[in-house]
């Protein structure tokens, strides 16, 4: 997983040192993406960052509304994929896996 054209394998499950790859290949997979910024209002959905399953938007009961709470990308596909969303900032996506894995380590620990 170190090589340049190493091609990630979408089955795989997405860790701290292969999410590089697993980006790549996202942004190959879908040709058309869009940038919503921190308190965009277009969206219309809770999403999460389909690599490192960080929340990006939330549901604002004041104004019945939802806006976004972190920087990220809307991947869309014109051949029926599910349209994606991922984190803006790949830094985002690789701090958010670490914070997971070390929570998991430490639960399997306690187990
Ligand atoms: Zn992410």
């Amino acid at each position: 997983m170190n090589g340049k054209n190493e091609k990630f394998n979408q089955s795989q499950k997405i860790t701290s040192r292969n999410y590089k790859e697993a980006r790549r290949s996202l942004f190959d997979t879908y040709p058309s993406k869009h940038l919503f910024n921190n308190h965009d209002k277009r969206v219309k959905e809770i999403r999460y960052c389909a690599i490192c399953g960080r929340q990006l938007t939330r549901y604002r009961v004041k104004d019945n509304k939802y806006e976004t709470i972190v920087k990220h990308f809307k991947l869309d596909n014109f051949d029926g994929f599910v349209p994606l969303s991922i984190c803006w900032d790949v830094r985002y996506c690789g701090g958010h896996l670490r914070t997971k894995e070390k929570k998991e380590d430490l639960k399997n620990k306690e187990a």
